[in-house]
């Protein structure tokens, strides 16, 4: 087992991984840049090395000086959370090169799975369903682009090849709209990940987001957890999160898990990843992508299967065997993720910086709280917006519902605005507590909007 971790993140999953270490028995460094001095994940940690300046270019993607903070602690291996580095596959190059562990897959399935292009080729080679659409990237000057989508059927999306955080995805209803379309989306990829490669899918309506939590050890053994209903989204972006899904029977989880660990097994995945899937209408699944990291919504998933997937990802790494056996885990309950961001819900989520004042969090029967926050805690305008995760455990769907709604309604974060009164809506909401939640869920039933832009 690992000596000392260095944790190359922030936040709240910073604090997660810290605590996982010291269940472990693990010491821990925490990085942070100058202007998260007085982060909790810096109070927690043993050791903590300043890395850089606020921005995160400088600081939480500095590899040279994160490189340096774990040699300079002697620490033996690296978790890098989720975002910054943790789907880097030069960063895992350098770890190893360093001697340093890297807490995740290898480099390989890190590049595959990264880039969706390649990775929907994989599917397709390996029999799993994918959503139709172009084969590989699409050009804005190409005039077959127009047949193309024609016969892929219009609604079309177009995708950002290196996408991700539902960042450089763009509708198109008609062939009228499809060159501004791509413009827009090549920007905004351009823009958020350097890379302005866009694709074309089929935009399946009215879709459910299913997902599967897969582990893999370095001997070839991989398992699928019960699914995540991710179907509550703003933008493409998950707000709610629940497992297991309403959707899904008994049989239908085990022919899409046993695709998720098909998928796994195929590409030697070891550590824990996410299988993501669209359900459309009909009930088929398509493959949408494989995240190679632990997931924000993770925690829905160890309350309901009682498997600690931080402490799994680390002992993976280290080189132990998977004990998990997909059929032998039982489903306890049910869990439902609020994420609580600093953003103002009634104007149009513009984010919200400060310092808190008084701060009172939910606890009681069935509620946890990954959080970072604390009274007197200044919310930097330099980072992603999430401040806390409410998690709601019940012995059914209906329970947690309401442990979540009392939980909520609890919450105070003087000063800072942020979307606990909007999951206030949502768990009060008809449609939501009927189990028949589609992606277009928030701008149809909270926003009263249509579906496709
Ligand atoms: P990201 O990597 O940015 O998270 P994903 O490919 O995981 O992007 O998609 C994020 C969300 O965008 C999905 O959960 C879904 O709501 C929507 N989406 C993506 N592709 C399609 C599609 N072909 N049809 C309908 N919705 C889609």
């Amino acid at each position: 087992m690992f000596k000392k971790v260095l944790i190359a993140n922030r936040g709240e999953i910073a604090c997660r991984i810290i605590r996982a270490c010291r269940e472990l028995g693990i010491e821990t460094v925490a990085i942070h840049s100058e202007a998260d001095r007085d982060s909790m994940h810096v109070k927690l940690s043993e050791q903590s090395v300043c890395v850089g300046e606020a921005s995160a270019s400088d600081s939480y993607l500095n590899i040279p000086n994160i490189i340096a903070a774990a040699e300079i602690s002697g620490a033996d291996a690296i978790h890098p959370g989720y975002g910054f580095l943790s789907e880097n596959a030069y960063f895992v190059e350098v770890c190893e090169a360093c001697g340093l562990k890297f807490i995740g897959p290898s480099k390989e399935s890190i590049k595959n799975m990264g880039d969706k292009i390649v990775a929907i080729g994989l599917m397709k080679k390996l029999g799993v369903p994918v959503v139709p659409g172009s084969d590989g990237h699409i050009s804005i000057d190409d005039p077959k682009i127009f047949a193309m989508a024609k016969k892929v059927g219009y609604p079309v999306i177009i995708k950002a090849t290196a996408g991700g955080g539902g960042k450089g995805m763009r509708i198109a209803t008609s062939e009228k709209t499809l060159q501004n379309a791509i413009a827009i989306a090549q920007t905004e990829a351009k823009a958020a990940f350097g890379n302005s490669d866009v694709y074309m899918e089929k935009y399946i309506e009215e879709p459910h987001h299913i997902e599967f939590q897969i582990l893999g050890d370095k001997y070839g053994k991989t398992a699928y957890l019960p699914e995540r209903d991710c179907s509550v989204q703003k933008r493409h972006q998950k707000l709610v999160e629940e497992s297991p899904s309403p959707l899904i029977s008994e049989s239908f989880r085990k022919k899409m898990g046993k695709t998720a660990k098909n998928i796994a097994s195929a590409v030697k995945y070891i550590t824990v990843g996410t299988v993501e899937f669209l359900v459309d209408k009909k009930g088929h699944f398509y493959f949408m992508e494989m995240n190679t990291r632990i997931q924000v919504e993770h925690p829905i998933t160890e309350m309901v299967t009682g498997i600690d997937l931080v402490k799994e990802q680390i002992k993976l790494a280290a080189g132990e065997k998977l004990y998990v056996v997909s059929e032998k885990v039982k489903i306890l309950g049910h869990a439902i993720e609020c994420r609580i961001n600093a953003e103002d819900p009634d104007k149009n989520f513009i984010s919200s910086a400060g310092k808190i004042g008084k701060l009172y969090l939910p606890g009681g029967p069935g509620i946890r709280v990954d959080t970072h926050i604390y009274s007197g805690y200044t919310i930097s305008p330099f980072y992603d917006s999430l401040i806390a995760k409410i998690i709601s455990f019940g012995t059914d769907r209906k329970e947690s519902i309401t442990r979540m709604q009392r939980a909520l309604r609890e919450v105070e974060i003087e000063n800072v605005k942020n979307t606990s009164s909007l999951h206030v809506k949502i768990m009060d909401n008809e449609q939501f507590c009927s189990g028949k939640v589609s992606t277009d869920f928030l701008s149809k039933h909270i926003f009263g909007k249509q579906s496709v832009e």
